[in-house]
């Protein structure tokens, strides 16, 4: 292909729109045909003609074929190119009077696709009977590549605008991670988007890139070789070990991609095309040793495209993007988020598991364990995410786009009208003070100490911030970011929780050990009193931040009185060295770990303050992953015997005067919120985003007529799972909003 034609294309390609009638006209004269025409895949699987050059201009937006009608149509069905000497008489030939094409007896057709979805098809047409050459196909599927950028982009913006669909709705339901709506085209972590530079300039650079990235991605080889040991010599490690030797042995293969980012590529797109022209070669032969050697190819493609990509700036996002991932860590949850997502759907993530919680801090929507989703999606689509019903609607219908968009507006109407109870405490219709903190994590959070009007910070995630910027803070940071939290908190209390990474809470560089059950492994303050170091590093930068001020910390996954009480001979002695000393120093746990239950008296004796982690409480108690989505919803922390422990715990901490609160998930559900307050809690903590509706909740309810039925209700529990039904059924009755 030549540069010529590349260099043309590329001043065409540059705009926002792409100038199909004159790329037709371009590629006819350089490729020397009578006909190049550019026909577009249309909502209802048409392939409509755009453009052409050579065909009669009138058929231009009236010409239609069905995907499999015609030979266009044939060339989009089966995604092969068509290269045909006698196009007429091929038995699948369509003739359509308006186009004029009864002279043209050859015809050449490559489909135009984006990220595996057809956009379209490219054609060429001579008079002359002749099979086109390799070199003449090869072109014209380079400029098809070129092509399914602004194709791509034109697509999805019609997709908005005028609300076409180009193919089915799907529905799928999975667990309401965190409310809200969000109404846009999706993103798929992992899925390469197309380059966004096609063309270079400067092929002596692209091939320094290429070269470069080649080091890069052999680097990267050796060292999963390395680490992979033993295990090298088997299953999945061999195949990276066959693309290693295929890298090192394959001259041919890069040498075409050499020749590409001659001919103008960029070396992205150049390699994209070589890849696909061997995917392409290879799809036509029947051995099954060579067709895995394309699966090779790809991944190595991929891998080589990740390499070229280093230290680029991420692509940008299409505005309302939708990020739509398998799995998903926290860290990489605050990436995306960073790059501008308005929701996300995990297709393995449970209301529990710490992307959730990201999520949450965040309030971003989201919804977890959506199973066979990110295979049903094309990156571009349009999707709207409930995620207060916990639904995913993927290329909706316009009439329930619609509907959608007045719910979102109704919803808001709602908070608008909860706003008000912002500048109250929280307190029932019978007249019942219910203390609302929040659950943060990142510094952004705090302005909601004042916008939803809590009364505190109930609990302060710090390794959060870690995670957020992939590495352990030293002392200063950590000192100066704690500070901050004061600050905001401005006299109100704040529940500074130690480190409690390990689980699926994991820094980057962790070197954690392969354990088979990390979240009952060795994680919070386990590390910590392994690592004194490091937990008296974070109670110096505690201590610092607090000044004079009063200080609350407490300790996560306390399972032992023991433990609790080592840890705070720790931070005692640490702050004795510290000065000036804060005004109150307050130490508490984290009550997460169902030992502890039987242990009460003697924690009691020791702690300040006790702070219900809900979330990994439920899950040792039941033996049920947090983070698994199967078991999403399975067991109720509304179960008869769960109310049964939190009453205990209610009355034991009174008793001994010590304070109680809750601060897993659960605390923020309007209906628990109203039974933890019947049980006796007076505290609790949650994500900001939770505290209005359970404010609304409390204000509409009478504490006292709830705590009779709540009791009525556990007597008559015989053997149930959950007491969720009646209780929210006299709820709705009673008109709360719950
Ligand atoms: C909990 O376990 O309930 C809790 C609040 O801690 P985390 O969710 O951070 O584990
Ligand atoms: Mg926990």
């Amino acid at each position: 292909m030549s540069r010529r034609l590349l260099a043309r294309l590329r001043g065409l390609l540059g705009g926002s729109a792409a100038p199909l009638a004159e790329i037709a006209e371009l590629i006819a004269a350089e490729l020397v045909c009578e006909v190049c025409s550019v026909y577009v895949l249309r909502p209802g699987e048409v392939l409509e003609l755009a453009a052409t050059h050579g065909l009669k201009p009138e058929a231009v937006g009236r010409t239609r074929l069905r995907v499999g009608e015609g030979l266009v149509g044939l060339c989009a069905a089966t995604g092969e190119v068509l290269n045909l000497p006698d196009a007429q008489n091929h038995p699948a030939f369509a003739y359509r009077p308006e186009t004029g094409e009864e002279p043209f007896m050859a015809l050449l057709a490559v489909p135009v696709r984006s990220a595996g979805r057809l956009l379209g098809v490219l054609v060429v047409q001579n008079r002359a009977a002749r099979l086109y050459a390799e070199d003449e196909t090869e072109a014209l599927e380079t400029v098809a590549m070129l092509l399914a950028a602004p194709l791509a982009r034109s697509h999805a913006e019609a997709l908005i605008s005028e609300d076409l669909t180009a193919t089915l709705p799907r529905h799928f339901s999975g667990v309401p991670l965190v409310g809200g709506l969000a109404i846009g085209p999706v993103v798929i972590q992992g899925r390469r988007p197309p380059p966004e530079r096609l063309l270079a300039d400067d092929p002596a650079a692209e091939r320094a890139r290429l070269a470069g990235a080649m080091t890069r991605l052999r680097h990267g080889l050796d060292q999963l070789i390395a680490a992979s040991g033993p295990l090298a010599k088997t299953g999945a490690t061999r195949d990276v070990l066959e693309a290693y030797r295929l890298v090192a042995e394959d001259a041919g293969w890069l040498r075409r991609v050499e020749e590409r980012i001659g001919a103008g590529l960029s070396a992205e797109a150049a390699v994209q095309r070589a890849a696909a022209e061997v995917r392409e070669r290879m799809r036509r032969i029947a051995d099954p040793y060579l067709r895995e050697r394309a699966a090779d190819i790809e991944d190595l493609a991929e891998r080589l495209l990740a390499a070229l990509d280093e230290g680029a700036p991420l692509p940008s996002l299409p505005p309302g993007a939708i990020l739509l991932a398998r799995r998903l860590g926290p860290a990489n949850l605050l990436e995306w988020h960073a790059r501008g997502i308005t929701g996300v759907v995990v297709e393995e993530a449970s209301a529990a598991g710490h992307a959730a919680i990201i999520a949450r801090a965040l309030g971003l929507p989201a919804l977890g364990g959506v199973a066979d989703l990110i295979d049903a999606a094309e990156a571009g689509d349009i999707a709207i995410l409930d995620g207060e019903d916990g639904q995913l609607i993927l290329r909706p219908p316009v009439e329930v786009r619609q509907a959608y968009q007045r719910t979102a507006a109704s919803r808001r109407a709602r908070e608008e009208a909860w706003a008000e109870l912002a500048h109250r405490p929280a307190m029932s219709a019978d007249g019942v003070h219910v203390a609302l903190m929040i659950n943060v994590g990142l510094a952004q959070e705090l302005a909601a100490l004042d916008a939803v009007g809590a009364e505190g910070i109930g609990l302060f995630r710090t390794e959060i911030p870690m995670l957020a910027r992939g590495r352990m803070l030293d002392v200063a940071e950590q000192a100066a970011l704690y500070a901050r939290v004061l600050d905001a908190a401005a006299g109100r209390p704040v529940l500074f929780r130690t480190l409690d990474l390990g689980g699926d809470k994991l820094l980057p560089d962790a070197v954690a050990a392969v354990e088979e059950n990390p979240a009952m492994g060795w994680r919070s303050l386990r590390v910590g009193l392994d690592r004194p170091a490091l937990l008296r590093r974070q109670f110096r930068a505690l201590l610092l931040a607090a000044g004079p001020r009063p200080l609350s910390v407490m300790f996560p996954m306390v399972a032992t009185v023991a433990e609790f009480v080592a840890a705070k001979a720790l931070l005692q002695a640490e702050s004795a060295r510290v000065r000036p000393a804060p005004e109150r120093l307050e130490i508490g746990t984290m009550l997460e770990v169902p030992a502890l239950l039987w242990q009460l008296d003697a924690l009691l004796a020791q702690v300040d303050f006790i702070s219900i982690g809900s979330n990994d409480l439920l899950q040792f108690l039941f033996a049920a992953d947090r983070g698994a989505p199967a078991l999403a919803g399975r067991y109720d922390i509304l179960a008869p015997p769960v109310l049964d422990l939190l009453e205990m715990v209610v009355g034991r901490a009174a008793a001994a005067g010590t304070a109680l609160s809750v601060c897993g998930e659960a605390a923020g559900q309007p209906l628990i919120a109203l039974v933890l307050a019947a049980l006796g809690f007076r505290s609790l903590s949650m994500n900001a985003s939770s505290v209005l509706p359970v404010k609304a909740a409390l204000a509409a309810a009478d504490l006292a007529a709830f705590r009779a039925v709540l009791e009525t209700v556990r007597r008559q529990a015989g053997g149930v799972a959950s007491l969720r039904e009646p209780l929210a059924g006299w709820a709705r009755e009673q008109g709360l909003p719950v």
